[in-house]
């Protein structure tokens, strides 16, 4: 089941590619396994995916656990709480939700006591039209929180993540996904040699992020099927 939907995301991932001249190995797909299963996460890992999503810090690291046989890149994708840096740093290789200066101060520090060899990879996450209960920067906020995340060892700054606003004309939604890829070629400069990452999609709006230019599709229900009652 899980193996069908693969390749039905894969060349749906093609399709968009070919109507914007991307090579489609430039979108790497993150399989959001929030509430699913170790078991779950195993049937996917051996259906081809190896990039694994994850909200909630509890639940990813007794998964992390249990999976820790399989070669998995974990990546935290939820609300950051101060007090779960040092988590995110040990447990995991990507964080795409940074959006304060002090988190990416206190996830550099943890990851310099853990893996001070191995920077911890992190995109800022964009809020692009001020939604309040979502986290996240506006447009003006960019550059001071990537300047001074750039400049901390330990981080490694990949670009950006972003949940666009929904809006029932889906050409608004494509607005913001437009906006956030200016805004990536914007920063390149000052994001610097890493600076590679778009992480925009789900799973009802991802061929159309993909268009316009993600690189990182996180995909829940599409790959697993409908989540229950939260965890
Ligand atoms: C849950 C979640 C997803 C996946 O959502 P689906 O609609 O199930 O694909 C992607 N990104 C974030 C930030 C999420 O919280």
């Amino acid at each position: 089941m899980i193996h069908e939907q693969i390749q039905l995301v894969r060349r749906a991932i093609e399709v968009a590619c070919a109507s914007n001249d991307r090579d489609s190995s430039s979108v790497r797909v993150l399989a959001v396994s929030k509430t699913r299963s170790s078991a779950e996460i195993r049937l996917a890992h051996d259906s081809g995916l190896d990039n694994f999503g994850e909200n909630y810090v509890q639940e990813a690291i007794r998964k992390i656990h249990e999976l820790r046989d399989l070669r998995l890149t974990w990546h935290y994708i939820g609300g950051i709480q101060s007090n779960k840096t040092k988590d995110l740093a040990r447990y995991f290789q990507w964080v795409h939700s940074i959006d304060r200066a002090k988190i990416a101060s206190r996830l550099n520090d943890a990851r310099a006591e853990c893996r001070p060899n191995d920077p911890l990879n992190v995109c800022l996450q964009l809020n692009l039209e001020g939604e309040t209960q979502k986290s996240g920067i506006s447009a003006d906020d960019v550059k001071d929180l990537l300047q001074h995340t750039r400049q901390l060892p330990h981080l490694r700054v990949r670009g950006f993540m972003i949940v666009p606003k929904v809006h029932s004309d889906s050409s608004l939604e494509q607005e913001g996904f437009r906006h956030a890829a200016a805004l990536f070629r914007k920063y390149r400069g000052i994001g610097g040699d890493n600076w590679d990452t778009l992480s925009m999609g789900m799973s009802n709006d991802f061929a159309t992020a993909v268009v316009e230019g993600a690189t990182i599709v996180r995909l829940g229900t599409v790959l697993f099927g409908p989540r229950g009652s939260l965890r």
